[in-house]
């Protein structure tokens, strides 16, 4: 009996009527990936380059960067890994970054604003990504994003590196959608991005103007509010009308009675916290595509966090 758990587990999730979802891990350190594919990680969905940067007096060079990605990609077996760029600033300051202080660090230089601002960082975390092997195993993903020019600007990075290492092959470059804006203008994003992951954490702090770090917040911070799961909604849309996939991996992907929501509202991958890979994957294989939707069209149409939580909990017992 463990060893058919542990089949099902690790086995693809295919749902009843054949719909296939990508569920996948969220790693911050080599041991994550080791973890998520012994919990039936099908990839990584994130990599929180972060790991790398913080904690320590200076940048991590090209090599060192490089020797770090490769390990997660050998860790993988050949699976996708999507390596987030630098997400610092805002909460998350560096010693050998001097930013300029500021009033609302939040709402500051944070994500890629960073990146195009201090070029040379973004540059060498590229090179670094461009040199794992097997060519193609690694995509590319930009964090904070809220205009296109932003996408534009990492794209013609991206060709430039390519093209001075000698013509490296293309990578994948994927956009994530923590911002209203991006959520709003998914369809324009999608022209420059090869897919889309959701942010859900800071989605619901910015669309809730909550900060997601007050505790006087917390109890209201919930990214089952149906403002968040219209822009989920309207992302989905928005990539579907040029062919990209859309994932999410905030913390709302790890929760397994979210996922048939979340697949509702047209999302296809789900990177979540290594423990919970085989209770999404059991929460979704007996379900279908088109119940999914209407589950999906009911919570969209709820009034609260707490009144789609209780919708989910209902619709959880009729699958089980
Ligand atoms: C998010 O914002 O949902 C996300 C995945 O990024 P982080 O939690 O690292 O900000
Ligand atoms: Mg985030």
């Amino acid at each position: 009996r463990m060893e058919a758990n542990l089949r099902a587990a690790t086995a693809d999730c295919v749902m009843a009527d054949g719909t296939r979802i990508e569920v996948y891990a969220n790693v911050g350190k080599v041991a994550d990936a080791v973890k998520g594919v012994a919990k039936g990680a099908e990839g990584c969905g994130l990599l929180r380059t972060e790991f790398l940067f913080l904690d320590r007096q200076t940048a991590p060079d090209e090599d060192e960067q490089a020797a770090q990605y490769q390990a997660v990609a050998t860790a993988l077996a050949g699976r996708p890994l999507i390596i987030r760029t630098l997400d610092v600033g805002g909460d998350k300051p560096l010693p050998y970054l001097p930013l300029p202080r500021e009033e609302n660090p939040i709402l500051g230089l944070r994500g890629v604003r960073i990146g195009l601002r201090r070029p040379e960082i973004l540059r060498t975390q590229l090179r670094a990504i461009l040199r794992v092997r097997p060519v193609g195993q690694c995509r590319i993903m930009v964090p904070m994003v809220a205009t296109l020019d932003e996408v534009r600007a990492v794209r013609d990075m991206l060709d430039q590196e390519r093209e001075a290492l000698g013509h490296a092959p293309p990578v994948q470059l994927g956009v994530m959608v923590e911002t209203p804006a991006a959520a709003v203008t998914a369809d324009q994003l999608a022209t420059e991005a090869d897919f889309l992951s959701i942010g859900t954490n800071d989605l619901t702090q910015y669309v809730l103007a909550m900060d997601r770090g007050n505790p006087d917040l917390a109890a209201r911070l919930d990214a089952l509010h149906p403002a968040v799961l219209r822009l989920i909604r309207q992302t989905a849309e928005g990539a579907a009308r040029h062919g990209r996939w859309v994932g999410v991996c905030g913390a709302l992907a790890s929760d397994p009675a979210a996922a048939p929501l979340l697949v509702g509202l047209g999302v296809t991958e789900l990177s979540a916290t290594p423990p919970a890979i085989p209770d999404i994957k059991a929460a979704l294989r007996p379900l279908d595509k088109a119940a999914c939707a209407a589950l999906a069209r009911e919570a969209l149409a709820q009034e609260s966090a707490a009144a789609v939580r209780s919708l989910l909990a209902r619709a959880g017992m009729a699958a089980s």
